[in-house]
């Protein structure tokens, strides 16, 4: 029996790791002699119905093991409480694996309190750098790759970013640490759940969107939205796209705090006269696929939305100095704005006619599986060390 350990707290870990869910379960029910249990750790960072519970519904998450409730304090706080509570839970559940998503202070706290405790971790999307420390997600980044067994690397990029820094080359024997170019999960997510969205999302409906005829925009890193200027540069260019056509902004809770926008939005219109962006709750991934999918442009500062445009084929401005996902920008399919209002239009008319060639940049779509694969092979190796 191999039992792994799931730590996920925030939205975008609850999509990449319902794919790894999803092969786990799909191991289970193969009857493939090669028992394995999924035990999972969700820490409260996201709590919302539509920032978590929706996610766990929609893409059949197994439940919560453990619900630790911890959020809402500073990074600090927050990341401190989350150690002590998951070295609690690991020490309860003894797992071979601890698997960690992406760069929230969730991943840092479960790699932090399982390498204290011999726990291999390992990191899905390792080896992605920003090169800017200013950013809460580098550090947790940085330091969640050094506390890790295995690195599952979603690009070559990444994984060159990893040698750079010193760390093995790719299946070193001698290592102690294991860097693998896997693809992305996220991909994974995109090519399984786009049928599902099809079917059952009514979102374009709802809200009387054409297809082809308006800019999805998501905007809600702390670089901008703590920033009133670079908030404010953001906003203005948003209003000024929408005198064009119609812009959809769902709303993440901080930035709406920024904004002094109230909790619901509910997605009527107590936001805006005609010609200003279309503000609503955020939605469910489903819903999010529908609105990405049929897009002209989208507008983000958005990790995984910046390669869910590329994936549905739909240009990117991507409101950010830099970006982890080079290889978007290298092949045209996104375009870096600063966060000032004329830099946005102008990279909003810049990419709005643009065709996007598909390319194989993120993997097959089958990284989840192949995650599992080295999660059993790696176990046996460190068993016989
Ligand atoms: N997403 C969603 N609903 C929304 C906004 C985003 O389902 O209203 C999804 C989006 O499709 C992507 C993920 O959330 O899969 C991205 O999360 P987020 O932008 O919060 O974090 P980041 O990727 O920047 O870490």
């Amino acid at each position: 029996m191999i039992k792994i350990t799931t730590i996920i707290g925030a939205r975008p870990q609850f999509i990449k790791a319902a794919t790894v869910s999803r092969a786990i379960a799909q191991q289970v029910q193969s009857g493939q002699p090669r028992p394995i249990k999924e035990t999972i750790i969700h820490t409260g960072q996201h709590f919302d119905d539509n920032m978590s519970e929706v996610f766990f519904r929609e893409l059949e998450i197994p439940k919560p093991d453990y619900n630790l409730g911890i959020g809402g304090g500073t990074y600090g706080q927050n990341t401190g409480r989350m150690i002590e509570a998951i070295e609690g839970a690991l020490i309860n559940e003894k797992p071979n694996w601890v698997v960690v998503y992406g760069d929230t202070d969730s991943t840092l706290a479960g790699a932090l309190a399982a390498a204290k405790l011999h726990i291999p971790v390992a990191h899905v999307e390792a080896g992605l750098r920003s090169y800017n420390r200013i950013m809460p997600e580098e550090v947790n980044r940085i330091l969640a790759d050094q506390l890790s067994t295995v690195l599952f690397c979603p690009t070559e990029t990444a994984v060159n970013n990893l040698k750079k820094e010193g760390f093995p080359h790719e299946l070193a024997s001698d290592s102690h640490q294991l860097i693998t170019n896997v693809g992305d999960v996220m991909y994974d997510a995109a090519l399984f759940y786009a049928a599902r969205a099809e079917e059952k999302s009514r979102i374009m409906q709802t809200l009387k969107l054409e297809p082809k005829n308006f800019v999805l925009a998501t905007i809600h890193r702390a670089e901008n939205t703590d920033d009133p200027t670079r908030l404010r540069g953001i906003m203005e260019a948003l209003n000024q796209i929408a005198k064009e056509i119609p812009v959809v902004l769902p709303m993440h809770p901080r930035t709406k705090k920024k904004l002094g926008i109230n909790d619901s939005i509910q997605g009527e219109k107590p936001f805006l006269k005609d010609g200003t962006p279309f503000i609503i709750d955020p939605v469910g991934y489903l819903d999010m696929i529908m609105l990405e999918k049929n897009a002209k442009v989208i507008i983000t500062d958005s990790g995984g939305v910046q390669k869910e445009a590329y994936f549905h084929g739909v240009p990117c401005v991507t409101v950010r100095d830099e970006t982890e996902w080079v290889e978007l920008v290298e092949v045209g399919a996104n375009v870096l704005a600063r966060a000032q209002s004329d830099n946005i239009v102008a990279a909003f008319q810049h990419m709005q006619d643009r065709p996007i060639q598909a390319r194989r940049l993120y993997g097959d779509g089958n990284s989840a599986e192949q995650i599992l694969e080295k999660l059993f092979s790696t176990n046996r190796l460190l068993q016989k060390s």
